[in-house]
């Protein structure tokens, strides 16, 4: 008898698929109500910006050709902005493909990959997906505790995820803290940086961390378009690392795992400062309304500096999702992230965050 199981790889036979959001139209076919609110995958609430969208009209005409695999205008154009040298960007089809791409460079089935409890669930996939073992350091207020990571180290350990700030959790990682931690890792043990959310940190918090990869060359910066840039959809990020960490890439890399929209989306991205701004104000305002919110219905929360806040609802996480979800409120139920009694919840636009807050206001009565 056919049995796919027993011909798949036994990392991958072992994998749970990655878990997304709700789409608001599978809610609406589900449920067959309107106007949901989906704060569930921080996702940017203002929407594509319009010089984004006027510049993705004008590529249309160019789709029947390939892309340029090496991204020439992207990386340029990072490199001018980040004072970079082209030859240390790796781009990806979201950062997410990095992620993927520099365990695949890197990490063999006899290797151990270290990353801390509730972090982001990607590192223990594109782990356990090689085959490799991941190690799983107990967290210390639900973030990093970066001293019980490095004591995790051993002769076999390949890899360390950090994300600062973590998701789900939004903590955040002073740069103290972070560059004594890189400075200990030994050089054989890459650690990747993962800073998704980094444009939402106040500028004096964040880490110089691309400069960081000239003085540790084991270290990898890694970024995103999906979130203060709004293009989720469009799937792109890149990598910082030492010229011969993206060389390695290069070769594991498929030559189009950017497109010619997401190329040109995110060149515009990067130039558009006004939207980013305002991606940065509207979160702030945001985060505001929805700790505001907690502290009024006694409801613990995790201090973060991302574009959500996880909040502790109780032993009734599962039954409260569910509620909102009846309410027309898409959140992230997080147990999956050893967080049974929390919900994510994405900071929206206010009225967003007033339908969930109301929502939450009728199931708590
Ligand atoms: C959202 C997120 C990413 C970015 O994912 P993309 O593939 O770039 O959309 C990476 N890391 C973390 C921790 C995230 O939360």
């Amino acid at each position: 008898m056919f049995d796919a199981k027993q011909l798949a790889n036994e990392g991958v036979r072992n994998l749970q698929p990655y878990q997304a959001g709700k789409p608001i139209e599978e809610l609406e076919r589900e449920l067959g109500i309107k106007d949901i609110v989906k704060l569930a995958s921080n996702e940017n609430p203002l929407g594509l910006s319009s010089k984004v969208r006027a510049a993705l009209q004008d590529t249309l005409s160019g789709l029947a050709r390939y892309p340029d695999a090496n991204g020439f205008y992207l990386k340029s154009k990072l490199a001018k902005k980040f004072g970079l040298q082209t030859s240390q960007i790796t781009l990806g089809n979201g950062s997410n493909d990095v992620l993927e791409l520099v365990a695949r460079t890197f990490v063999s089935a006899e290797h151990e990959v270290i990353f801390s409890q509730h972090a982001f669930v990607v590192y223990p996939l594109v782990t356990q997906a090689i085959g490799a073992k991941g190690i799983a350091v107990p967290a210390q207020d639900y973030g990093h505790d970066l001293d019980a990571m490095l004591a995790a180290i051993t002769p076999k350990t390949r890899m360390i995820f950090v994300a600062n700030p973590n998701n789900p959790t939004g903590t955040f990682l002073s740069t103290e803290a972070l560059q004594d931690f890189i400075a200990k890792v030994p050089e054989n043990v890459l650690v990747i940086l993962d800073e998704a959310y980094s444009e939402y940190v106040a500028e004096a918090d964040r880490a110089p961390s691309f400069a960081w990869v000239d003085s540790y060359p084991n270290l990898v910066v890694t970024r995103t378009f999906s979130k203060a840039y709004g293009l989720a959809g469009l799937r792109a990020g890149y990598a910082v690392s030492h010229p011969e960490v993206a060389d390695l890439m290069n070769r594991a890399r498929q030559p189009f795992n950017m497109n010619s929209l997401s190329l040109r989306a995110a060149e515009v991205a990067l130039d558009d400062e006004d939207y980013l701004q305002q991606s940065v104000a509207v979160n702030a305002a945001g985060m505001e309304q929805l700790v505001a919110f907690c502290e009024s219905a006694n409801l613990p929360y995790i201090p973060s500096q991302g574009n959500f806040l996880t909040i502790e609802v109780g032993d009734g996480a599962a039954d409260i999702y569910d509620k909102l979800l009846h309410e027309g409120v898409i959140v992230r139920p997080v147990a999956g992230y050893g967080l049974p009694r929390h919900l994510r919840v994405s900071i929206g636009m206010p009225e967003e965050n007033e339908a969930f807050i109301t929502a939450m206001r009728k199931l708590l009565d």
